[in-house]
């Protein structure tokens, strides 16, 4: 046994802007024999505080070099409670873990996967998120019409994707004045009852609630979901701030509760399906504890809980293929997430360009992600920088 440690050399950060107000952030960490490992950053401050944070998390660990990427925590004297309750510090410490396990894959000369403890896949399943498609772009707002929701869901289905979901509340936010089935919540459900029409009844519809609601109107609007067959049921509430309101949701559902996108460390995503909160829940790379404890969770949950990880991904290239090999590590039996239709051009924004056809992600060769940013993409719609 070898001990090795990772020593790092130079951290530098990318940013892509892709619209509205949405821009990629990412961060790229190189050690000394020159090996590169890249991740993405997100949350509001992903290229001021979160950046700042993580050049600083970087260079404490270049100080005090890490045995590898699960050795980060314990190297910044972080205990997984401190970081479940602070999302800036989860993000950083995801960021450094996931790009210095592409580094360390890409130096074994093995793909990320390989690296995470699984065997190379060609493909993973993925469902398309309509939600970045539909929001405003550049020159502003977007149809919202239950019709613009039709054809957005249409399109995903007839290229290929096997599952859809939305986001369809934009009106409702608990409190309600009245109780039961708040009137607010009447033109999301008349989006979600055109996309269902527009599918099919047989395609698989997941519907986001954003933690819009609260126990009574969440109740009651799974009962209304139930008329478009729905079968996904995301964050009704906030599941890791209000535990036992999602719980008593879950108890009444008749379809898949999910959600708990923001949260860290295997620890408490066990605490949730061991507790019985929710059917399904939805680590993402980027604030989990990064690639490597996303698939610590995969494999663990889904050894006692079939079916009950699905990856988090409404995100760009970078943290999209990442979480592929992860998926294709733990063997996850739900479809990844993908943002179907921010922008035409995402694919060019890596090379090898993204492949994403027939509602799979493709997973290129080559050791670690198998793929790195673009350099004329960032020439052309972003910046470099250090700090
Ligand atoms: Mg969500």
């Amino acid at each position: 046994m070898t001990t090795e440690r990772f020593h790092i050399t130079r951290v530098e950060f990318v940013s892509v802007h892709v619209r509205g107000a949405h821009d990629w952030v990412f961060v790229e960490v190189t050690e000394r024999d020159g090996y590169t490992g890249l991740a993405e950053l997100a949350g509001p401050g992903a290229a001021t505080e979160i950046a700042q944070l993580t050049a600083d998390f970087a260079e404490r660990l270049r100080l005090s070099p890490p045995s590898g990427e699960s050795d980060i925590p314990a190297r910044l004297g972080l205990a997984a409670a401190e970081l479940e309750g602070d999302r800036v510090k989860a993000t950083a410490v995801s960021a450094l873990r996931s790009a210095i396990a592409d580094a360390q894959a890409r130096r074994a000369r093995v793909s990320l996967t390989e690296f995470l403890g699984g065997q190379k896949m060609d493909a993973v399943k993925l469902y398309g998120n309509i939600n970045r498609s539909m929001l405003p772009d550049d020159d502003g707002s977007r149809d919202r019409s239950p019709e613009a929701f039709a054809r957005a869901a249409r399109e995903a289905i007839s290229l290929g994707f096997e599952a859809v979901k939305c986001a369809p509340f934009d009106e409702a936010r608990a409190p309600f004045e009245e109780p039961g089935l708040p009137e607010a919540a009447r033109a999301g459900i008349d989006r979600i009852a055109a996309v269902r029409e527009a599918i099919g009844d047989d395609v698989p519809l997941f519907v986001d609630c954003h933690s819009r609601f609260d126990l009574d109107s969440g109740i009651a609007l799974e009962v209304a979901l139930r008329e478009s067959n729905v079968t996904w049921y995301e964050e009704a509430v906030d599941g890791i701030k209000h535990p036992d309101v999602m719980r008593r949701i879950r108890e009444r559902a008749t379809m898949d509760v999910a959600g708990a996108e923001s949260g860290y460390g295997i620890a408490m995503f066990r605490r949730i399906i061991e507790g019985g909160i929710m059917d399904v829940v939805m680590p993402d790379i980027k604030f989990c504890g990064g690639a490597g404890e996303a698939v610590e969770i995969g494999r663990v949950l889904e050894t006692f809980a079939p079916g009950s990880v699905s990856m988090h991904s409404p995100s760009g290239p970078v943290s999209q293929l990442a979480s592929a090999h992860v998926s294709a590590a733990f063997k996850g039996t739900r479809p990844l997430e993908h943002a179907w239709g921010e922008v035409e051009w995402r694919a060019s924004a890596l090379e090898p360009a993204e492949r994403i056809e027939s509602g799979r992600i493709y997973i290129p060769d080559g050791p670690g992600l198998g793929a790195r940013i673009d350099q004329s993409a960032v020439e052309k719609r972003g910046r470099r920088w250090t700090l």
